[in-house]
């Protein structure tokens, strides 16, 4: 290893959660310039603050279709696109829903199943109305809310990199709690490659399935022991069933895509959750450009295939189907 090669790691708390940015020089100005513009993006997307374009949607519900910006009025269409798929778990309007549960978020309860039905009525994704001549974004319901939670970070993850390799960087990586995004591999590692941790769920922040190895791509992975709250020795985790108004219950403890963009990683991860295993598998056959490790219940870790990356299982409760 050459003194060249060492990595340099840069933290910071933003959207939430612990963001981590690797690279191979010593650039202070260039780790503040990338935390800046996922402090910009943050700014646009959140629902967990009063003010952004998205919220400014939200706020005009039921009454004034509002003109957001170009690159939040293309995210929202990606969003709803990927809301409408015949089928579909995912659910940008989930919002009024993941408000009154709150999970994650202080003050979580299980609501009673009256409001939760009232809710599932403000949840449809076919109820925003889209105007590319003006760049509007209508929710035609008073009460509606979008929520880009399962799609914002895969969307900033693409643009650090973009960002990155604007720079001239060739080797980086950045974590933004969960979604990687990955340019080239790590000069420090015999492989060449990154390796990330998939990790073992309900366990210590440190332990881990296995590892997996990938170079210029993205690995995201969303899990059901990622934010939840127990109640009465029952768990509820963030992912909500838009059907039932509940947090998705099948066998399925993680699901982690391997893409070239984060952001179809993250849509990904959301779809293949609701699909579950056997469905997940026969849809991933025609696409072959997005890769998925499934991590069952009953301690199984299924691949649909392994062009992009390599998997090494670690940990001796879990065996690769
Ligand atoms: P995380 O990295 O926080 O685990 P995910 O990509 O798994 O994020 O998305 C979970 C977030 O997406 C939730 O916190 C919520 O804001 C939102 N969400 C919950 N259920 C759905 C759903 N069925 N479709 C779309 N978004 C959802
Ligand atoms: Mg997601």
């Amino acid at each position: 290893m050459s003194p060249d090669d060492r990595v340099y790691a840069y933290s910071a708390v933003l959207l939430g959660s612990p963001i981590l940015l690797k690279l191979f020089d010593h650039n202070q100005t260039l780790a503040a310039r990338v935390f800046r513009l996922i402090k910009q993006q943050e700014i646009l997307l959140t629902v967990n603050r009063p003010h952004s374009e998205v919220m400014s949607i939200n706020h005009a519900a039921g009454e004034s279709p509002v003109v957001v910006s170009q690159p939040v009025f293309e995210l929202i269409a990606r969003a709803r696109a990927a809301s409408v798929l015949p089928g579909s778990l995912f659910n940008f309007t989930i919002g009024p829903l993941v408000k009154r549960w709150k999970i994650g978020f202080h003050g979580n309860s299980v609501p009673p199943l009256a409001e939760i039905q009232a809710l599932l009525a403000l949840t449809n994704p076919h109820h925003v109305i889209l105007n590319d001549r003006d760049r509007s974004v209508f929710l035609q319901k008073s009460g509606m809310e979008i929520d880009l939670g399962a799609i914002a970070k895969g969307y900033i993850a693409d643009l650090v990199r973009d960002f990155l390799r604007q720079e001239g960087v060739e080797d980086a990586l950045i974590n933004l709690g969960g979604n990687v995004q990955t340019l080239g591999g790590a000069a420090d590692s015999e492989s060449g490659s990154w390796g990330i941790g998939l990790k073992k769920p309900f366990a210590g922040p440190d332990e881990l399935i296995g590892v997996i190895n990938v170079r210029g791509k993205s690995v995201v992975t969303s899990g059901v022991y990622e934010r939840y709250f127990e109640l009465a020795g029952k768990r509820y985790h963030h992912i909500l069933d838009p059907r039932s108004g509940y947090p998705l219950d099948n066998e399925l403890l993680s699901v982690t895509v391997i893409s070239a963009d984060s952001i179809e990683g993250d849509i990904y991860t959301t779809l293949l959750y609701g699909m579950g295993v056997e469905k997940g598998l026969a849809y991933l056959a025609a696409r072959p450009e997005i890769e998925a490790i499934f991590v069952t219940r009953d301690g199984q870790v299924i691949s649909s295939s392994a062009r992009q990356f390599t998997f090494t299982l670690l940990d001796e409760d879990f065996h690769q189907a």
